[in-house]
């Protein structure tokens, strides 16, 4: 090993520690595996910083006429293995701290399926609920305009996140594209994934998240000592990755017993029907109020017995008191970081695996990939060949976790940031550092 410490990494960074800090939790996670990978120092400076840091303030025109300004961001980490990719979140909460650490996330994600991408993460702090469709187009437009040639098809590429969907991303590109001379315009609406079909979006795009997930419980439920058929769990979270994930375990076989989102925790212990949910959703904006089931507290809810919980919501919601009440036997996250390193520690200590992050939603940026082929060539695949392709790309990243896990001695989410980071040192190897 060097004599690096990470700690020297992060003073001569100008960091102060802040241990509830979630992008020093996610780089700390990046630093552990240097080290274990004893990575040179150069590697671990240029990976605790992102590449750019954007933030703009903008002003959107509300329909009663009045102007409101809203503070957007865009944060680029790393594009040694091609252009900057990673989503968009509109939410109240948004904050350049946590837009750095997803950004990092993403990073970490391409280099794990070891797609041709970046990283990137971006937000507005907005509460799209509390805003009309027109407003809320008025807002994407503005904001796509704000960020301008911070982004394009060669450069970076964003995609939807919490708060964001394919009609944000129709907006995005439209408005994009409107800003390009009349000769480029056909690769532009290239420059965001997770469009609808109509306008180049890619079929397997909407689930793609959740399908990925499962993908990687098919490699590794059999290691937990579990068959779909058999298995009960819940969700935090029933929006794109919750709901998605929800259905396709329903169609393997397993039982949705328990789903908890910002309008309450809803249970039925023979199992609630994941489609009818899903039109619930959709219909009253949340799970409270579903019919065939009976509403129960958030500590009920955590506290539940299932086989798997798996987080789909926000970050950091499976802290230290959480993850003292959850009765499961694993946790599969869906969501970005929902575990904070404490929570990972009583989860570790009461016997409870963790599936990570970066391996199991790393379907979505898969899938994004694809859509962003596929609009480069001009072509359309069939869902069956989108389906397979994404079976095969989260196959061999399951692989590279179990092996980095074996190799190094470590646990899943170690193995994780081991396997992704190692892709990226090697790049930087070969490449150099300019000039
Ligand atoms: P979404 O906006 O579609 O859904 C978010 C869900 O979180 C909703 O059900 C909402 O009710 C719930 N939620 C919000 N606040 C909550 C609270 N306080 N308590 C309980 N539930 C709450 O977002 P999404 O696209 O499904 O993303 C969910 C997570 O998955 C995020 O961490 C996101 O970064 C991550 N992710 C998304 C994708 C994707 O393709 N959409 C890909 C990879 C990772």
């Amino acid at each position: 090993m060097t004599a690096y410490t990470n700690e020297s990494v992060l003073t001569e960074l100008g960091f102060r520690y802040d241990p509830s800090d979630l992008y020093q939790q996610v780089i700390g996670l990046v630093l552990k595996s240097a080290e274990i990978l004893d990575a040179p120092r150069h590697l671990r400076l240029i990976m605790a910083q992102p590449m750019n840091e954007l933030i703009v303030h903008f002003p959107v025109r509300m329909d009663d006429g009045s102007y409101k300004l809203y503070k957007g961001y865009r944060v680029q980490h790393n594009n040694i293995l091609g252009p900057y990719k990673g989503g968009i979140r509109f939410h109240q909460d948004v904050s350049l701290d946590h837009v750095k650490a997803l950004s990092v996330l993403m990073t970490m994600k391409a280099a794990l399926v070891r797609l041709p991408l970046g990283g990137a993460k971006g937000g507005v702090q907005v509460d799209p609920r509390a805003i009309s469709q027109d407003e809320l187009m008025r807002l994407t437009r503005r904001f796509t305009s704000a960020i301008g040639d911070n982004i394009g098809p060669d450069h970076d590429i964003p995609a939807p996140d919490v708060g964001t969907n394919a009609q944000v991303m129709a907006w995005m590109a439209d408005t994009f594209v409107n800003f390009l001379p009349g000769t480029q315009r056909w690769l532009g609406q290239a420059v965001v994934t997770g469009k609808p079909l109509e306008f180049g979006g890619s079929y397997g795009r909407e689930k793609a998240t959740g399908q990925g997930l499962v993908y990687v419980l098919d490699e590794l439920l059999p290691e937990l000592g579990l068959r779909f058929d058999q298995t009960t769990f819940s969700l935090i979270g029933y929006g794109n990755v919750g709901s998605w994930t929800g259905r396709l375990m329903q169609d393997r076989g397993a039982t949705l017993k328990a789903v908890m989102d910002h309008t309450g925790s809803i249970y039925n212990e023979k199992g609630l029907d994941t489609l009818t949910l899903a039109q619930h959703v959709v219909f009253t904006g949340g799970v409270a109020g579903y019919p065939d089931s009976e509403p129960i507290s958030d500590k009920d809810f955590y506290g539940m017995q299932v086989d798997l919980l798996i987080p789909a919501a926000l970050e950091q919601m499976i802290d230290v008191e959480h993850a003292e009440m959850i009765n499961c036997k694993a946790v599969v996250e869906g969501a970005n970081a929902p575990t904070t390193p404490q929570g990972q520690q009583v989860l570790t200590d009461r016997g409870i695996a963790v599936l990570p992050a970066v391996l199991c939603n790393c379907g979505g940026v898969t899938v994004s990939y694809m859509e962003w082929k596929q609009n480069r060539a001009a072509e359309t695949w069939d869902a069956e060949t989108v389906d397979e392709r994404l079976r095969q790309h989260m196959t061999a990243a399951a692989g590279r976790v179990k092996l980095a896990s074996h190799r190094y001695g470590c646990d899943m989410r170690t193995a994780t940031y081991c396997a992704a980071l190692e892709h990226i040192g090697k790049v930087y190897q070969i490449r150099g550092i300019f000039p």
